[in-house]
């Protein structure tokens, strides 16, 4: 496995790459890497794509008061993880080089980028969706791995690749969680013990919400406001929301069949988790 910070380094492996006719696949993280991003790895492997991992922390999608600089980075650990489940290069570029002095041009996919965390973290996905057309546009992979963890995240991708007609597939890799449901996340490391055993309940809670709507036939909007109510009296999460959307539009869900995703957000502490969950009803 190769480890490359510079563009022109990568663009010419790259080239030499796609010469042998072998197609690129590309897993965008932060680092800090887990059992949910080597899904993504692996997902990328099992296809047996030249498999890229950018681990690039990208300060255009943290908000004033996130935390950009006490996000975790550890570049060794996280290359002998990613090499163990099949990476052939990481490309770790400096802010300075994706965003140099004077760099002004942002990209935003109206409407989805201002649902569910949009409205609660300005200017996140518009963050978002720059750094991965930028990183689109030096590694021109056929395909690109997102994990569902995400699922605003996956689902602005896809819009943007649609509207701005870009030539890669985007794929959607199921969420990877604890053995008690917690899913991975790479600031799950914030948590104090106490908060750490709380944490399931987010999950806990989505797939109640599926139960009771799925098997049980209980009104989704009842469903939803005896959740809320409920996690609200545990003093240990402060929820930010928790709502049911169309899967492709992100609007509140409208008797058309489509599938709707309950997503959730909550402060464990200064910890924000996320998760989601699908449902039929
Ligand atoms: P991040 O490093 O948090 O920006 O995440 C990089 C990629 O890994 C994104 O596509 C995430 O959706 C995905 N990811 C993070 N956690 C998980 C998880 N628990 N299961 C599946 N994918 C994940």
């Amino acid at each position: 496995m190769i480890i490359v910070s510079e563009t022109p380094d990568l663009q010419k492996r790259l080239a030499t790459v796609r010469k042998s006719g072998r197609k690129i696949g590309f897993v965008p993280t932060m680092g800090a890497l887990h059992e949910g991003h080597l899904a993504l790895i692996r997902a990328c492997r099992k296809e047996k794509l030249f498999c890229v991992v950018s681990i690039f922390v990208n300060p255009t999608q943290f908000g004033p008061t996130e935390d950009y600089r006490k996000y975790p980075r550890n570049l060794k650990k996280d290359a002998k993880l990613a090499e163990k489940a099949g990476a052939d290069l990481i490309f770790t570029p400096t802010a300075e080089q994706i965003y140099p002095t004077g760099y002004r041009t942002f990209v935003e996919v109206e409407k989805l980028s201002k649902r569910l965390c949009g409205k609660y973290r300005p200017g996140h996905f518009r963050g978002v969706t720059t750094v991965v057309l930028k990183f689109f546009n030096l590694i021109q992979p056929d395909n690109a791995y997102f994990g569902w963890k995400d699922a605003q995240q996956l689902i602005i991708i896809k819009k943007m690749a649609q509207d701005l007609n870009l030539p890669m597939e985007i794929i959607g890799v199921p969420t990877v969680r604890e053995p008690d449901g917690l899913a991975l996340s790479s600031r799950n490391v914030y948590l104090s013990p106490a908060e750490r055993k709380s944490a399931p309940v987010l999950y806990q809670t989505l797939l109640q919400i599926k139960n009771d709507c799925e098997k049980r036939g209980k009104s989704l909007e009842k469903t939803l406001k005896a959740a809320s109510s409920r996690l609200k009296k545990n003093p240990l999460i402060k929820l930010q929301y928790l709502e049911a959307v169309d899967l492709n539009t992100l609007e509140p869900p409208e008797n058309t069949g489509n599938e709707i995703l309950v997503a959730i957000a909550a402060f464990l502490g200064s910890t924000r988790l996320i998760d989601n969950i699908f449902l039929k009803v």
